[in-house]
């Protein structure tokens, strides 16, 4: 839906892009993340990298996709991780 605004599970076109998300209830103002270590068995300093979830939402049925602002960013952490083992 990120990409083009069409639902994948009803086809409509009412898509609402860029919704926040939160973790903490409606008025929290702290929005869903993911984390990524790059040395995740680190006691201190493991790496991490913080990318914010932004919803895409179906009007019609409901259907949500969430997707990073920095995937790359992810990617890059990840192959670090990965390397280093
Ligand atoms: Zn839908």
């Amino acid at each position: 839906m990120k990409n083009q605004p069409v639902c994948p599970k009803c086809n409509s076109t009412q898509v609402i892009p860029e919704v926040q998300v939160f973790d903490q209830g409606q008025y929290s103002d702290t929005h869903l993340k993911v984390a990524l270590h790059e040395k995740p068995d680190a006691w201190l300093f493991k790496g991490t990298h913080l990318g914010v979830l932004k919803a895409w939402i179906c009007g019609t049925c409901g259907y949500t996709e969430l997707y990073l602002a920095n995937p790359q960013e992810l990617y890059a952490a990840y192959q670090a991780a990965i390397s280093k083992d």
